[in-house]
């Protein structure tokens, strides 16, 4: 906050001088075309052999516009001449507009833009211009590129404003890169606790399920002996699991995936995964139906992380389901591979969590079926998985309706 509002007072003083030093170039400008004009209209006066004006002949009429009464002869040859050569003496390097006007009738009867970059410095070299011999007539001057003119003279300010412009760049990146890594840190520090909370149920499940069976009377029911011990062995399981779920993480974070590629048969593989999770399903009561229709299910995969990849998407489709679950795994044969859809009858996802669901760490914060524990970490997974296969996965939902997950997996 403090060094925004400091680059924000920086910016602000800097705008303030700018248009300051804007203004003083500005007002520089017109007094050097005042003089200048002033000048031409005395050299014209003594030409003509007319007394000048006792009011100054010069008028400025608009910031960029400026008249001279001349009423007597005008000669627009020796006009432009005269013009050129006092703005030249003055410096003044934008170019020009002159009209020579008729009093009575209000019109313009001759008029010419001079670019100086065409150097003219003899009135002889441009004799053919009209000229007016009575009297009653008198020119305007006008300066198109007046702006750009003062603009090129602030060379000092526009650096600073340059440089300015850098420091401000710089600060904002700096910023997004902070308040990025700020993001990134509390994700980490969620995960942490999350894994913690996770790692810490299971470990005090087999401390009190071991201080039972270090009870030597327990021998004697050999019933409980063996209910304590399937504790153990499904608290075992469950902590494996946890492990392999943040080895898989720790598998992606290296560069390279290192795929291990073999041709595998897909239905083989989708078979071992739903024959592994049967007891997790009976659990809850639940159903899956294979359509395994993909008529030549070999593809050229790592099978130990596409089964990972398939585990993840039915365990999920179990987890987030409220009910019993029913799950349909389909497959069917496509241009250059294989489509496998996984659909479940769970609690859905909503549009605005559909694209989020697939980052790392990103856990729907769902308010009622918290209970249900993960590290926001498989589906980020199972992406990174199927994209270094060069296939494809997308999720159709409607929450409270069930997901299907989708896979485009290349043969080759
Ligand atoms: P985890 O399950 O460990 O939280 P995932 O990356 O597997 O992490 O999933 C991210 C989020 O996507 C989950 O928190 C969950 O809210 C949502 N999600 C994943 N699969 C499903 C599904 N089949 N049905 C409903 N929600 C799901």
């Amino acid at each position: 906050m403090l060094a925004t509002i400091s680059i924000l007072g920086i910016s602000i003083t800097q705008i303030y001088w700018v248009k300051r030093a804007f203004g003083l170039k500005e007002a520089e400008f017109d007094r050097q075309v005042n003089t200048a004009l002033f000048n031409v209209a005395a050299q014209i006066f003594s030409l003509n052999n007319t007394p000048s004006p006792a009011n100054n002949p010069v008028k400025q009429i608009s910031t960029n516009y400026y008249v001279v009464m001349v009423n007597g002869e005008i000669d627009a040859s020796l006009l432009e001449f005269l013009l050129r050569s006092e703005f030249e003496k003055r410096n003044i390097q934008a170019n020009f507009e002159y009209g020579i006007y008729d009093c009575t009738h209000e019109k313009m009867v001759y008029g010419n833009y001079v670019k100086l970059s065409d150097k003219v410095s003899k009135r002889e070299q441009n004799p053919n211009l009209p000229k007016w011999v009575n009297a009653g007539y008198y020119f305007g001057v006008q300066f198109p590129n007046r702006e750009a003119q003062i603009l090129n003279q602030m060379g000092i300010w526009s650096f600073s404003s340059a440089v300015l412009l850098i420091v401000i760049i710089f600060f904002g990146y700096t910023l997004f890169v902070i308040l990025k890594q700020k993001r990134l840190s509390e994700i980490q520090k969620d995960f942490i606790n999350n894994m913690t909370h996770e790692f810490k149920t299971p470990i005090s499940t087999i401390a009190v399920s071991t201080e039972v069976l270090k009870d030597s009377s327990i021998v004697q029911h050999p019933e409980r002996l063996l209910q304590y011990a399937t504790i153990i062995e499904n608290e075992n399981k469950r902590l494996k699991q946890h492990v392999e779920r943040v080895l898989q993480m720790a598998s992606l974070d290296k560069e390279d995936v290192g795929l291990k590629k073999e041709i595998i048969n897909l239905h083989d593989v989708i078979e071992d995964v739903v024959n592994s999770m049967l007891v997790a399903l009976n659990e809850k009561d639940g159903a899956i139906h294979l359509h395994l229709d993909a008529l030549s299910p070999e593809i050229k995969a790592d099978r130990h992380h596409l089964t990972n990849v398939i585990f993840n998407l039915v365990d999920n489709a179990i987890k987030y389901c409220s009910g019993k679950p029913v799950i349909t795994i389909t497959t069917a044969q496509q241009p250059g591979g294989i489509k496998l859809t996984i659909q479940d009858n769970g609690i859905g996802i909503s549009d605005e969590n559909k694209k989020r669901i697939f980052q790392k760490f990103y856990r729907v914060p769902t308010g009622n079926i918290h209970d249900v524990k993960g590290f926001g970490l498989g589906l980020h997974y199972v992406k990174q998985i199927v994209e270094a296969h060069r296939g494809r996965i997308t999720v159709n939902s409607q929450p409270g309706n069930g997901c299907t997950f989708t896979l485009d997996l290349p043969t080759a």
